[in-house]
Parts: C-alpha cells; sequence; structure tokens
C-alpha cells in the first residue's frame, strides 16, 4: 500500500494562499477562529485518518461485511471511526454552538473531508452520513426530535442515513410509493421498501436513524407530495429502545466501496413501523434538498480524494519502476530508464494531478461560497447563493467524472500491476465509480445545471458566474507570463456563453427535449470552463510566489503547479472546442432515433 495519499502542502495552499480563508475570520460567525487554528484542525484530521482510516482501507475492501442472526456486521473498527469521530466533534463540527458545535467554516471542514476520503472513503461515509442527516433534524426538525434523535448522532453514538431510493423510483423520486399514516398520536405508520441505504444497518453502532422520503396518505401527486420523516431502527420509548418494524432485508453485492454496507430496508411489514414527520408535510423534497447539495459536495470531495490517493501510488511507482530506454539511446548495456522519464507517463501524471487539483480547488470554492451565504445577507447573500447553486452539479460531475478517467489513468501508469491486487490503484478506481452514480447521476446533475439552474432568475446565476471569471481573466491579462492563457480563458468563456444563449433560445422555442437532449456535454463544458477558471486563480498566486525566488521544496511545488497549470490549458481545456461545436449543431441524431434501431 502506498503511504502517501494526499498533500497537506497542497491543501494548505488551496486554503491560505489562494482562497485566504483566514479572511472568514472577520465575520461573526467564526470570529472565536484563527488561521493557526485552521491549522491545528487540519493536522488532527491527518493524524486520525493515517492512524485510523487508512491503515484499513484495504481490509475494508477484502473483509466485506456479513449478516448473519439478522445482525449486519462491518469492519470491527467502524466502531472506533463512529466513536472517534463523534467524542473529536467532527460529526457536528459545522454546526452553531447551541447545538454543541465548533461552528467550523464549511471551507475548512471540506478541506478534512478531502484528507479523510483520500485515506478510506468508506469508512468516511459512515460518519458523512450521520453528519449531513443529523443536521438535517438541526435544521427542521422539532426540539423533541433534536433531543431524541440528533445529539445520539452527533455524538456518533447512533448512524444517520438518507433513505430516498425504492427498487422503482432512483433518479425520479416523485414516483416513490413510501406510504406514512397519520396515528394520530403525533407520529405516522411507515409501510414500503428502500434499497441502496448506505450504511443502512451495522453493529458498529447501537442505532441507526434513517432520514426517509414517504408520502402521506391523501398527498398531492409527484415531488409535491413528498414528506420526511425520521425512522429509526430502534425507536426511543420510555427512555428505552424498543424495535421499530424496519427489517433488513439484504444488502447488495458491489464493485467497489465494499466497507460500507447498502441496505434493502423493508418498513412495516408488522404494521409498526412509527416514522415522526420533519417540518412541514409535503416539503419534505425541499429539506432533503439541503442534504442532497452538502452531500453533492461531499461527492466532489470523495472523487478528489480518491483521485489524490491514487495519483500518489502512481507517482511512487513510476519513480520507481525501470522499464526500457529512451528512444535516443541505443546503448543495451546502459541501465533501463524509470518510467517517469517518458513524456507520456508523464502525460498521465499531469493529467491526474491537473484534473484532481483543479477539480479540488473547484469544491473548495463551493464551499467557500456556501460560508459567505452563511456570514453575508442581502444582494451580496444572493449572489453567492446564486454561484453555490449554479457551481454544485459541475462540482459534483467534473470531480467524480474524472476520478473515474484519472484512477484508470494511474492503473494504466502501473501496467500490469496496476490490475492487481497487491496495488491499490484497482481499488481506487472500483471505489470511485459509484461517484458519477449516486447523489443524482452525471445526467440528472446535467439537467439541474442546464433545466433549472441556468435558467433561473433570467440567467443571473450564469451572470454572476460570468462576473467571477471576468475577474479573474482581468488579472490574469495583467501578469505577462500569464496574458496569453488568460486570453485563452476569455475565449471559452465568450463561446460557453454563445452555446447558452442558443440552447436558452431553443428553450424557448421548442419543447424541453430539444434543449435538454445533450445537457450532459453542456455540463462537461462547464466543468472545464470553471476548472480552468480554478486553475488560472492558482496560476496567479504561483507566478507571485515565484518571483519571490523559493528555493528547494518551495521551489518545487511551486514549479509543479506551474506544470499543472499549463497542462489544464494546453489539454484540457481544448477540449471544450469539440463540445462546444457539438453543441452548436442543429443535427438531433439522439432525439430523432428510432429507438428500435439501437435495439
Ligand atoms: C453504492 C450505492 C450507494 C447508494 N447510497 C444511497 C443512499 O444512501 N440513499 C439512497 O437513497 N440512495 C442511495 N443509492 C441510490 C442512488 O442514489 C441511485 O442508484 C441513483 O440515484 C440512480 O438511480 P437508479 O439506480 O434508480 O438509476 P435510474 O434512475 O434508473 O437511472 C438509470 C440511467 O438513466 C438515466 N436517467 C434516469 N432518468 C432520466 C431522465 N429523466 N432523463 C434522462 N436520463 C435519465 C440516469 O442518468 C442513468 O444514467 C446508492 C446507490 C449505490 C449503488
Amino acid at each position: 500500500m502506498a503511504q502517501k495519499y494526499m498533500s497537506m502542502r497542497n491543501l494548505r495552499f488551496q486554503l491560505h494562499e489562494v482562497l485566504n480563508v483566514e479572511s472568514l475570520t472577520q465575520h461573526p460567525r467564526y470570529a472565536d477562529h484563527s488561521k493557526e487554528m485552521f491549522d491545528m484542525m487540519l493536522d488532527t484530521a491527518k493524524q486520525l485518518s493515517d492512524n485510523l482510516f487508512f491503515p484499513i482501507y484495504e481490509e475494508m475492501d477484502q473483509k466485506k461485511p456479513t449478516m448473519g442472526d439478522g445482525v449486519v456486521h462491518v469492519h470491527p473498527k467502524i466502531k472506533d471511526v463512529m466513536k472517534e469521530t463523534g467524542e473529536g466533534g467532527w460529526i457536528v463540527a459545522q454546526e452553531d454552538y447551541e447545538h454543541g458545535g465548533q461552528q467550523m467554516p464549511r471551507t475548512v471542514y471540506s478541506g478534512a473531508n478531502f484528507i479523510f476520503h483520500a485515506a478510506n472513503t468508506s469508512a468516511a461515509s459512515f460518519f458523512g452520513l450521520t453528519m449531513g442527516s443529523a443536521e438535517l433534524i438541526s435544521s427542521f426538525g422539532s426540539k423533541e426530535l433534536q433531543e431524541t434523535y440528533m445529539t445520539k448522532m452527533f455524538s456518533g453514538e447512533w448512524q444517520g442515513t438518507m433513505a430516498l431510493t425504492e427498487p422503482h423510483a432512483g433518479s425520479s423520486l416523485g414516483d416513490i410509493y413510501t406510504s406514512a399514516t397519520d396515528a394520530g398520536d403525533g407520529s405516522y405508520r411507515i409501510k414500503g421498501q428502500k434499497i441502496f441505504i448506505s450504511a443502512g444497518d451495522h453493529d458498529g453502532v447501537e442505532n441507526v436513524v434513517h432520514l426517509m422520503l414517504a408520502k402521506i396518505d391523501g398527498a398531492p401527486a409527484g415531488s409535491k407530495g413528498i414528506s420526511l420523516f425520521v425512522v429509526p431502527k430502534h425507536r426511543v420509548e420510555n427512555g428505552g429502545l424498543v424495535p421499530n418494524d424496519v427489517f433488513t432485508a439484504g444488502f447488495e453485492d458491489k464493485m467497489g466501496m465494499k466497507g460500507c454496507p447498502v441496505m434493502h430496508l423493508v418498513m412495516g411489514d408488522n404494521s409498526d413501523c412509527h416514522g415522526y414527520l420533519v417540518g412541514e408535510p409535503n416539503n419534505g423534497l425541499r429539506y432533503m434538498f439541503q442534504m442532497m447539495n452538502g452531500a453533492r459536495i461531499s461527492v466532489g470531495l470523495m472523487s478528489c480524494g480518491l483521485s489524490s490517493a491514487a495519483y500518489y501510488a502512481s507517482l511512487e511507482y513510476a519513480n520507481e519502476r525501470p522499464q526500457g530506454r529512451t528512444h535516443s539511446n541505443r546503448d543495451l548495456e546502459s541501465p533501463m530508464e524509470m518510467i517517469i522519464n517518458y513524456a507520456d507517463v508523464k502525460r498521465m501524471l499531469l493529467f491526474q494531478k491537473s484534473v484532481m487539483e483543479g477539480g479540488l480547488s473547484l469544491v473548495l470554492q463551493c464551499a467557500y461560497y456556501a460560508d459567505m451565504v452563511l456570514v453575508t445577507e442581502g444582494a451580496e447573500k444572493e449572489k453567492y447563493q446564486m454561484l453555490l447553486d449554479l457551481l454544485t452539479p459541475m462540482a459534483k460531475a467534473y470531480p467524480s467524472e474524472m476520478s473515474v478517467q484519472s484512477t484508470s489513468q494511474g492503473m494504466q501508469v502501473l501496467g500490469g500491476a496496476g490490475f492487481c491486487s497487491d496495488f491499490p490503484l484497482q481499488q481506487y478506481y472500483r471505489d470511485t465509480r459509484i461517484n458519477p452514480i449516486y447523489e443524482g447521476t452525471t445526467g440528472i446533475q446535467a439537467m439541474d445545471l442546464l433545466g433549472r439552474k441556468v435558467t433561473m432568475k433570467m440567467g443571473a446565476a450564469v451572470m454572476a458566474f460570468g462576473a467571477e471569471l471576468q475577474e479573474t481573466i482581468k488579472a490574469g491579462m495583467a501578469v505577462e507570463s500569464l496574458k496569453e492563457r488568460a486570453e485563452k480563458l476569455a475565449a471559452s468563456a465568450t463561446k460557453f456563453q454563445e452555446v447558452t444563449m442558443k440552447l436558452m433560445g431553443l428553450a424557448q422555442s421548442e419543447k424541453p427535449e430539444v434543449f435538454l437532449a445533450d445537457a450532459t456535454l453542456y455540463l462537461e463544458n462547464a466543468g472545464i470552463l470553471a476548472v480552468a477558471w480554478q486553475w488560472l486563480k492558482q496560476a496567479l498566486v504561483v507566478e507571485a510566489k515565484l518571483a519571490e525566488n523559493p528555493s528547494g521544496e518551495e521551489l518545487k511545488f511551486y514549479k509543479g503547479k506551474q506544470a499543472a497549470f499549463e497542462y489544464f490549458y494546453e489539454y484540457e481545456l481544448p477540449k471544450s472546442i469539440g463540445l462546444t461545436k457539438r453543441l452548436m449543431s442543429d443535427y438531433r441524431l439522439t432525439l430523432e432515433l428510432e429507438t428500435e434501431y439501437i435495439n
């Protein structure tokens, strides 16, 4: 197992030198924090990951969860994972002081979360889900629900889940069947089935609390009739725990993320499954979107974490693997070349580095906007909210799609060894493959971006994004060494605007299927543009630092950054040209093709 899975130097660069996260402490919500405290939090996250999460990453893949006597057994260390993260305040970290939290900025927590997922994404999912679901109760639940369930979740004693998916309804949540009947005693009787519920039952905790979507009898059809419930595995009655008629029917055998089981749950077979309404009836999907948006940012971080771990594993191998000689060296007596010296291997490594560090930059930018939403008011708050809304599907889809490609390139660097279980690359590849699928597939993110976010408020979010791009482009134009690439970004931004205008025109003149047909390609294009913007932001810092003549490791770090920036602009940004061509085309193959011809 390769030892390095992420770079603290890069994380500090992103948080301090690019985002200047310390500036958040000017706002009352974060005034008790300081740069030193942020660094201490990140160091603690790294220690926890080094000592607890990373050592069991491979083992959790090999010793999958088992089920016996009605109990789901997960890796024994999951007990420690929940205990340490609960007692260490990680699950409650971002919460308000009044709920026992530390009001840790989302940007800093995201840095820590990136470390956790790079070390062991299966382990990190257990407490990550608990955090998101407990935060839902904190935001929308009654005081009673907060006291009874949330506190135990924040302390890591009880697991939290998000229970949305049903056998017939995954992307289309408006079609769920799970029902809730008012029992007249302040609770509802829940009946139905959920599948794929991550960490939905296990012996690492004494109770599991599902934040579950269901429809109250007589509710409007579709997503307008969905409500949110707390449905515990064991409900609290008279101070004790009693079984709540939530039956674990089994779990899936998956290709990756094997350490974190996904459950098939059956509720109410004995008509005794109690659910407790969160907030108002029929508002469930709106509430759940708080968790889903957070989870989408988290999936971006998971993807970057796995891409990072894969990058460092393949880098280590490339430095140590001798193979063949350069084309110009005909001397067969000379020692073989380390593969890292070949241009094609450098290309693969730079691809991994540039999409991972660029993707991470974008995700952290979103977390920063989420903080700014919390600490600003009025028009400023609205601007940050729009930027966050617009960029969230990109921050979920770009890192997750690129993580599949970059972990695959990581395997390629190892040749045959990459395909074998002696090396971790195959596990990173298998583990990251879920990321473009859950929390809304890439196709669903694309429709969210183009069908909802781009059109909202008469295109105001796209304009706000354009203004952010222009600010960075202007700064880039003013630096001689960055001018040419700033111009490339400006040209891409103009093309993106043209594509958006064309699609908006189609949205007005044709049925929605037409303008949404290639939404996924639009999202891909937007992701490339957003990451190019992030790379220019990084490059501005790098150029300023290089002007100070650093030496040793610092010089290497900034030169490495410069190379990854150049790689992105020379190899990745041009992909936007092909995508633009396709998006501007009126040829409607996928819309017009008779389904029978691909059968
Ligand atoms: C490991 C794992 C963990 C999971 N954890 C959880 C969890 O904790 N909680 C939970 O609730 N769920 C969970 N899920 C479920 C996951 O969120 C869903 O699998 C996902 O949302 C996709 O739904 P689906 O599988 O039903 O696919 P479908 O919705 O059937 O989609 C199949 C394909 O069709 C496309 N498609 C669907 N609808 C449209 C449309 N209208 N227009 C164009 N294309 C469309 C999709 O993009 C996709 O490519 C998990 C799944 C897995 C595999």
